[in-house]
């Protein structure tokens, strides 16, 4: 099951009204989708934009609306950390600030090194307003991090103080409940990221950073909260053994969260410069012990928030040669291959929207589309026709035989 993150746009009129998904030569997927059932996916629902978090979790089975508690929790849980009951995670930016406290740049010019260093300030930050709370805080890739509260009487209805925009201030959170546990949660929040600021400002870090041209990470701006989503482990729920190849955070997290293995695969970045080699050699070496691998490639999505249409066609022009490598190395007469994407996010845009997104699979007994192009409009007219996330897994598992019958 490969998903290609952001994977669905709509047609530019500057590029002859043309999707990337339909400028990019993919010789590969074409030929999945000719041969196998091809169809369309709205993530959630018709409309419905989703996040990367809830509609990955609805392909791989696990209805967002029952399950879902927040971001953060699968950030936490992507990057290593472990979640107790009560305990809440944020995922986090280093940001630079100025001295009215107005956000300059939300990812501290891309900051990649030195965060570590950033982070020894932070990590085990004793709080004045909640001397109770133990707090983590770990770097995970370039300008991301995660930070959790340990400790009781939290909550996660709390309001981000991430003002998510350039030139605008950095908001007090609130708590979004009248609970004590909302309110001394907001309250720790806010002490956090003000310390953060006031720690950060001066760090030698910041200083060479400055020298340099660059700018400061100042201070730690966290959003979306979550708690640890307590999934059911995906043997239980499909009797399958999975595993993942990813490079992004988020990804490791729900794959840790519902028991699927994550493989380390050290050159994947989950950026447009991943190693997509190293990232399919991991994935056939892992046939031999999984029933089902799931491989996740960010770098579409990237190219799409940066409303790089040249970007996204030539990422996805690569991704479908990595796609290619794998379809030579599985037996497609006793195995299947799935391609979708997550959501689309239209470069036009540069943010998710509620489109549906183009699915295909092929391997023994799928009938064939015989649409000869893999793209948003061919995938309309597909014979698997238009579905939501939450039904895919119904039907991979019909096809590879371990469903089980509804009724008698
Ligand atoms: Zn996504
Ligand atoms: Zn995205």
């Amino acid at each position: 099951m490969i998903v290609l993150d952001g994977l669905g746009d709509r047609p530019v009129l500057s590029q002859g009204y043309r999707t990337p998904l339909e400028a990019a030569v993919t010789p590969n997927m074409d030929r999945l989708s000719k041969g196998g059932l091809l169809g369309l996916i709205d993530p959630i629902s018709p409309g419905v934009k989703p996040g990367s978090d809830v509609a990955n979790m609805a392909l791989l089975g696990y209805d967002p609306n029952r399950y879902y508690t927040g971001r953060g929790a699968l950030e936490a849980l992507g990057a290593g950390l472990v979640l107790h009951p009560g305990e809440i995670a944020f995922r986090c930016n280093f940001a630079t600030v100025d001295h009215s406290m107005r956000v300059v740049d939300r990812r501290a010019g891309r900051i990649h090194r030195y965060t570590s260093r950033l982070s020894k300030e932070l990590n085990r930050m004793k709080l004045e307003s909640t001397p109770d709370l133990k707090v983590e805080f770990k770097p995970t890739v370039e300008h991301r991090a995660v930070l959790v509260f340990r400790g009781s009487g939290l909550s996660r209805m709390v309001s981000d103080p991430d003002p998510k925009a350039h030139g605008l201030k950095v908001v007090q959170s609130k708590p979004l409940e009248k609970t004590h546990e909302a309110k001394k949660t907001a309250q720790a929040l806010n002490e956090f990221v003000r310390t953060s600021h006031e720690k950060l400002k001066h760090h030698q870090v910041n200083k060479e950073r400055i020298e340099r041209g660059e700018a400061p990470a100042n201070i730690v701006l966290p959003r979306g909260p979550g708690t640890n989503p307590e999934l059911p482990s995906f043997k239980t729920k499909f009797n399958l053994r999975a595993s993942c190849v990813t490079g992004t955070v988020l990804i490791k997290g729900i794959c840790r969260a519902t028991g699927v293995q994550v493989l380390h695969v050290r050159q994947a970045t989950g950026g447009l410069r991943t190693d997509l080699g190293a990232k399919v050699k991991s994935v056939i070496d892992s046939f031999a012990q999984s029933d089902l691998v799931f491989l996740h490639i960010k770098g579409a999505d990237v190219a799409s928030h940066d409303g790089d249409f040249k970007s996204k066609v030539r990422f996805l022009e690569e991704a479908d040669g990595a796609i290619g490598k794998i379809m030579d190395e599985v037996d497609i007469a006793e195995n299947y291959i799935l391609v979708t994407g997550d959501h689309s996010t239209p470069v036009e845009i540069r943010e998710h929207s509620g489109d549906p997104v183009p699915v295909a699979m092929g391997g023994p007994d799928v009938p064939s589309s015989r649409v000869t192009k893999f793209c948003e409009a061919a995938a309309s007219r597909g014979n698997l026709g238009r579905l939501r996330g939450l039904d895919l897994m119904p039907i991979v598992t019909d096809f590879i035989g371990r469903s089980s019958k509804f009724g008698n």
